[in-house]
């Protein structure tokens, strides 16, 4: 699996992938991940894991909640600052309080 096409079964599926210092989660609820997908994710996921820090909208797994949100930064490209407050309140979270 290509890192498109294993952007686009994330986005079919709205997975969430949450990050810590550990590396990359996915959490899909209610949905079983074929094992080729769950592959393809370990494979792509240091340049998957860039996407999610930049907030990325391809991987926002929320797109009607968060799409009033987005801001555009240029070259075609928007970022999703609700994923990135999620994705930052989660890590802060896993590093424990007060670190
Ligand atoms: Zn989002």
């Amino acid at each position: 699996m290509t890192l498109e096409q294993t952007i686009e079964e994330i986005r079919a599926r709205s997975i969430f992938l949450p990050y810590s210092e550990r590396g990359l989660g996915i959490w899909a609820p209610g949905h079983s991940l074929p094992a080729a997908l769950r592959q393809a994710i370990k494979k792509h996921q240091a340049y998957l894991l860039a996407l999610v820090l930049m907030g990325d909208t391809r991987l926002c797994p929320a797109v009607q909640l968060h799409r009033p949100s987005w801001k555009y930064v240029g070259a075609g490209q928007f970022i999703c600052p609700t994923c990135k407050k999620l994705d930052a309140s989660m890590s802060r979270q896993s590093q424990g309080a007060g670190a």
